[in-house]
């Protein structure tokens, strides 16, 4: 099924509806796409953007009563289908694509979907859970059909080419000076590779708001404290790239440490001393505590990486909450890149997007979908109103000690005042923040007790 809202917190709307549909009875939610933004097709000018998500549900109720519950939902979260007229804004829109192989016409619903293959919306985050189904009524598969749909579009902005991949520093440095003299501006996405559907959300974004989109896939040695950790970092620069040319990338580019500390890199492998960048004290408990030099390691490459791209905009994820501080003071001691903190993209039923997790067997997956429910237990609290640090931490640390898991922080701060101690007494702003190792696996998650959000899923 398709999910879509334009008005209102779009991605709360989304991410409320997804819990609630895993809350339905004869419904359990498998499988969620990331989150696209897309123009709204028809409709007057100056509607906001949607955001679109495709779900894969299993479910025992027939198509009709699905579609009942699907608009009891649309109610609930405010919509009124008999006061709207075709193409209005909508809080929430909930679609039905497929039934199975179901194929029925009936006036109130039609399976498939009857115009799902004109739709890229749809198709492109489809495209993420089942590219090689193939579509009825144009005998192409979802990925051949979106690839023909972004071929002929004019009308959605910009026709993606492919993306160029470039396999040194230098090479990307020339490139990018190059894109810059002709007066273009520069998203940036640094990532170390085995891309999913998160860092996809990043990589739309910044092609979305800047002329070119540059990409950086290096698994940076510096900032791992745990060689074995570095080791089994999963690598795949041909998948990568593919995906992001999908997701608009101009150029991606990778290269190894020598080339990018030139005459700084020893015979032993290790950097010289001076090439080193020191963090602010952003960096300081939790991930730095946990991870002696993680930090260090993160700002020598961040700030290299900013030296050869040169960006407009730099975009980071909130998954990574402290190394977002870390960077935004790097950028600021510059004097750029903007830095652009995105939200947390997640699996069903909520274990937040990242490379280590294709490390996880099916049982640790399972174990590590709780480390979300820890957090979300938080935030009932908060919401509930309590405000005191200790009680905050205490909630989540019990809930973790009932676990199969391995905790090695889990602590509350004020999101806008870093400190590296725990906080004390009565917060007026909160943010939760844990690692934990999940088998051989090391995870970190966090979310704001202080906002909207779903809290269940
Ligand atoms: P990484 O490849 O893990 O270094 O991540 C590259 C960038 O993508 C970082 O800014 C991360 O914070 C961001 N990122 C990773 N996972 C997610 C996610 N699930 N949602 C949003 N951003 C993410």
């Amino acid at each position: 099924m398709a999910l879509g809202s334009n008005l209102g917190d779009r991605r709360v709307q989304l991410e409320v509806a997804l819990a609630r549909l895993a809350a339905e009875p004869g419904v359990t939610a498998l499988d969620v796409s990331s989150f696209h933004v897309t123009q709204p097709v028809g409709g007057p000018a100056g509607q906001a953007p949607y955001l679109n998500a495709v779900l894969r549900i299993e479910t025992e109720l027939d198509p009709r009563e699905l579609l009942q519950r699907l608009q009891a939902l649309e109610r609930r979260a405010g919509r009124d289908r008999s006061r709207e007229q075709k193409n209005d804004a909508r809080c929430l829109d909930l679609d039905l694509l497929f039934h199975g192989d179901l194929s029925m016409r009936a006036p109130e619903l039609e399976l498939p979907h009857p115009r799902i293959e004109e739709r890229s919306f749809v198709l492109a985050p489809l495209c993420e859970l089942e590219p090689e189904r193939v579509l009825r009524g144009c005998g192409r598969t979802v990925r051949q059909q979106l690839e023909q749909l972004n071929g002929q579009s004019k009308t959605s902005g910009r026709v993606f080419g492919e993306t160029l991949c470039l396999h040194s520093p230098a090479a990307a440095q020339a490139w990018c000076r190059e894109r810059a003299k002709r007066g273009e501006s520069i998203g940036f996405v640094p990532t170390m590779g085995a891309l999913h559907a998160g860092h996809l959300e990043l990589a739309r974004r910044a092609a979305a708001e800047n002329d070119v989109l540059v990409v950086s896939v290096f698994v940076n040695p510096l900032q791992f404290n745990d060689p074995q950790d570095f080791q089994r970092y999963p690598r795949d620069f041909a998948g990568d790239a593919r995906m992001l040319t999908g997701a608009g990338a101009t150029m991606a580019f990778t290269g190894d440490l020598t080339q990018f500390f030139p005459g700084q890199v020893g015979a032993d492998g290790k950097l010289a001393s001076a090439a080193w960048i020191e963090p602010g004290s952003s960096a300081e408990g939790l991930e730095g505590r946990h991870r002696p030099g993680h930090f260090r390691g993160v700002s020598t490459i961040v700030r290299r990486l900013f030296d050869v791209v040169a960006p407009t905009r730099a975009y980071f994820g909130q998954k990574d909450f402290q190394q977002a501080l870390v960077v935004q003071d790097l950028a600021r001691a510059r004097g750029g890149p903007q830095v652009i903190v995105c939200s947390t993209s997640r699996e069903i039923p909520g274990l937040a997007r990242s490379s280590r997790n294709q490390l996880l067997s099916d049982v640790e997956r399972r174990r590590a979908a709780s480390l979300f429910a820890g957090l979300c237990a938080a935030r009932e609290l908060w919401r509930g109103g309590e405000r005191r640090a200790e009680a905050l931490d205490a909630c989540l640390k019990s809930t973790f000690g009932r676990l199969d898991i391995e905790l090695e922080y889990a602590e509350v701060r004020d999101p806008e005042a870093w400190t590296a101690a725990p906080c004390r007494g009565k917060m007026e702003r909160a943010i939760a923040l844990l690692a934990a190792r999940v088998g051989r696996t090391r995870l970190i998650d966090n979310l704001r007790l202080d906002e909207p959000g779903s809290g269940v899923r």
